[in-house]
């Protein structure tokens, strides 16, 4: 689901910050044709020295230029479903949930930025039978994330740093409330696996670490953890966004990032180390 109230540094899902469809450019596709340019009614694709140019403050993401381009050199990130539209989707895949015990997860982006949706998207695959998950941030008035719990089997929760300030600098949001929602979410006693990006430089520190495990050894339920070190995938999506990057940064190394989970279970938490 599109749109996320965090810009966390590191992020792998640019395409899905913004709620809105995004036009995704992949130069090497483009053979010329000037299609795109004549689409666009916003005027907003010009012809560079380098190729085609996309102004993006004009962009309304109608998505006429990507429906003429037959290279894919353009390519809308992102439709507007109804719910019966994703359950047909979720759907076409149940005989595998039955067979490995899986179902439908709710992901992004971030699903409780469009609550309304997410809810009624839930309950519709609560009525279907279907296990159902909540991947979040858990950046959200409790009483939303609340309101989705009868319909949840489990959440996946994303932990991401302990110190309100750096959390603030590295995602542009305080970690205050996502720290609360996961206590209320533990004293309910939902299943929760927390989640933890391993970030160079932010907080692959054995401190930090060991201030994690402590918090989430004093929750009423402790939550299993699993540690996920920063990769490389997302950074391709940010050229093709138009976004310049300032996020490319080095992953750690598995052997920094098993010490890590190994401290995790010293400290008594059940730990995995995720790829
Ligand atoms: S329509 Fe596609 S292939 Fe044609 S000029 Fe535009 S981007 Fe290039
Ligand atoms: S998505 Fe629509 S407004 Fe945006 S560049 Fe393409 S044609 Fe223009």
């Amino acid at each position: 689901m599109k749109g996320c109230p965090l810009r966390c540094d590191w992020c792998h899902n640019p395409e899905s910050q913004s709620s809105k469809p995004v036009v995704a450019q992949f130069r090497r596709n483009c053979i010329g044709c000037g299609k795109c340019i004549e689409a666009c009614p916003q005027h907003g694709i010009t012809a560079g020295e380098d190729g085609i140019v996309i102004n993006r403050a004009l962009c309304q993401s109608c998505g006429a230029c990507t429906r003429v381009c037959v290279a894919e050199a353009l390519v809308l990130r992102g439709q507007e479903m109804t719910v019966e539209q994703v359950m047909a989707e979720v759907e076409k895949d149940r005989a595998f949930y039955e067979n490995s015990g899986g179902g439908m997860t709710l992901s992004g982006g971030e699903p409780l930025y469009q609550p309304e949706f997410a809810l009624a998207l839930l309950q519709a695959a609560k009525a279907a039978g279907l296990h159902t998950c909540l991947d979040t941030s858990g950046h959200a008035f409790w009483p939303v994330l609340e309101q989705m719990l009868p319909y949840v089997d489990m959440v996946l929760y994303d932990v991401k740093g302990m110190d309100p300030r750096r959390h603030q600098q590295y995602t542009g949001r305080s970690n205050r409330q996502i720290l609360e929602n996961l206590r209320h979410l533990t004293e309910d006693g939902v299943r929760v696996h927390v989640r933890v990006p391993v970030i160079k430089g932010y907080n692959d520190e054995t401190g930090e670490m060991t201030e994690l495990a402590r918090y989430l050894r004093s929750l009423k339920n402790t939550p299993s953890v699993e540690l996920l070190p920063y990769h490389r995938l997302g950074e391709g999506k940010y050229e093709s966004l138009g976004i310049r990057n300032g996020h490319h940064r080095e992953p750690p190394s598995r052997e920094q990032v098993e010490a890590l989970a190994a401290l995790i279970r010293d400290l008594g938490l059940e730990c995995q180390v995720g790829g």
